[in-house]
């Protein structure tokens, strides 16, 4: 008989009752040192005290009241990021799937209100996740989360990852955007050249197109920096975000300039959910957070030192890890053939230790951003007993 709860997920049997920073504590007693962050979601770690107080105290004023009204929290929170970031304007949503859907909605306005509705088509990458809309999964591109759901939505072009050639091959009269992750999350830990992003800024320009910039994952302070393509030191025209903006509450935006924003008028898009008072209060304390002074450094500091220990862990496991890459709190251990992810995901969960798979047999390492250089270090351990399990069911085979 099928679950109640539609079973759309492979579940691990864990059911967790308590979290506290980056750790959480399973129904079974056992306690987790969590570096999957919900899907890097959980950017201050469970339990946050100045996030917790922010919700409860705005749970217990006013929920909701809808888009039919002034949300003080969410001008607050739309003017702090529009003062810390590229953008001008900031649209409010509840998920990664729905900022995408609002950012290609808004690349499609711009060029319409400029004469050029024929310009709707966005170049996409092999290898992206952009959510599970009906438009998203076309422009995500993966046959699997196609089949089934009839015929994809026009306009989504997709070119190998990396690939500059590709990319100016790929537009045509109707091309309207470039949109990427600046790392491919789910595709596999895998970050653009810094170069590529330059490069592909110049080609938007050259060509008139708009960057449309996903980083629903890597942004947010994930990377070290508030948005990742801060990196390359370039500006999108563009962007959504999501999963950490909210630090475990639903919250999804979409950043844009001037000149994409001033077309989505009254009537043009909305939500009735969207930015509400309730979640602009999550992102309100969770910006308080990511914005002190000093914190963005320290999750660059972390991020470097997880970097160099995740190094070591593969130079002491070569059988298992193939090689680490990704960016700040963002990190994939490349694993070989005869050990796939989930297995070693398993196997790290069996140590006390929760990870995330992702494409290409990737181990995906998304911790809260507050972790500490000792929790870095005990991730490094536990996943070094986790490979040798690997390595000792390979002897006992001999
Ligand atoms: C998770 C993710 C999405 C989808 O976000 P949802 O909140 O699950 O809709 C979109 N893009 C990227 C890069 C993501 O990592």
């Amino acid at each position: 008989m099928i679950p109640a709860l539609m079973p759309t997920y492979n579940r691990a049997d864990l059911a967790f009752e308590r979290g506290e920073g980056a750790r959480l504590w399973a129904s079974d007693g056992r306690r987790y040192l969590d570096f999957g962050a919900g899907i890097a979601t959980s950017s201050l770690g469970h339990g946050h005290p100045h996030l917790v107080q922010a919700i409860a105290e705005q749970a217990a004023r006013v929920m909701h009241v809808s888009n039919l009204y002034r949300v003080p929290q969410a001008e607050t929170l739309a003017a702090r990021h529009v003062a810390a970031s590229f953008a001008d304007s900031v649209f409010f949503c509840n998920s990664g799937a729905e900022a995408n859907e609002g950012m290609v909605k808004a690349v499609r306005k711009f060029h319409a209100e400029n004469g050029h509705p024929e310009r709707f088509r966005t170049i996409c990458f092999e290898g992206a996740f952009h959510g599970r809309t009906l438009a998203m999964i076309s422009a995500t591109g993966n046959p699997k989360y196609l089949a089934g759901f009839g015929p994809p939505v026009e306009g989504f072009d997709h070119v190998p990852f990396g690939n500059m050639n590709a990319v100016r091959a790929a537009i045509t009269k109707e091309t309207a955007a470039i949109m990427i992750e600046p790392v491919q999350g789910e595709g596999g830990v895998r970050p653009a050249d810094l170069q590529f992003l330059r490069d592909l800024r110049a080609t938007c320009d050259e060509f008139g197109l708009l960057l449309a910039l996903d980083e629903v994952q890597t942004g947010m302070g994930r990377s070290g920096r508030l948005w990742a393509h801060q990196w390359a030191g370039i500006e999108p025209d563009v962007m959504s975000s999501a999963k950490g903006i909210g630090g475990g509450f639903p919250l999804g935006a979409v950043f844009a300039k001037e000149h994409v924003a001033k077309h989505l008028k009254p009537g043009t898009h909305g939500t009735t959910y969207g930015g509400n008072p309730l979640a602009c209060a999550a992102g309100n304390a969770v910006l308080d957070v990511v914005l002190a002074p000093g914190f963005l450094d320290g999750v660059d500091r972390v991020a470097r030192h997880l970097w160099r220990g995740l190094l070591g862990l593969a130079d002491r496991h070569p059988a298992v890890i193939a090689g680490v890459q990704g960016a700040g709190l963002l990190l994939g251990l490349k694993l070989h053939e005869q050990v796939s992810n989930g297995a070693l995901q398993e196997a790290a969960v069996q140590e006390g230790l929760l990870t995330v798979a992702a494409g290409m047999n990737v181990l995906r390492l998304a911790p809260p951003l507050i972790i500490t250089e000792a929790d870095a270090d005990e991730a490094v351990e536990l996943l070094g007993r986790a490979c040798r399990r690997f390595e000792a069911v390979k002897v006992a085979a001999k």
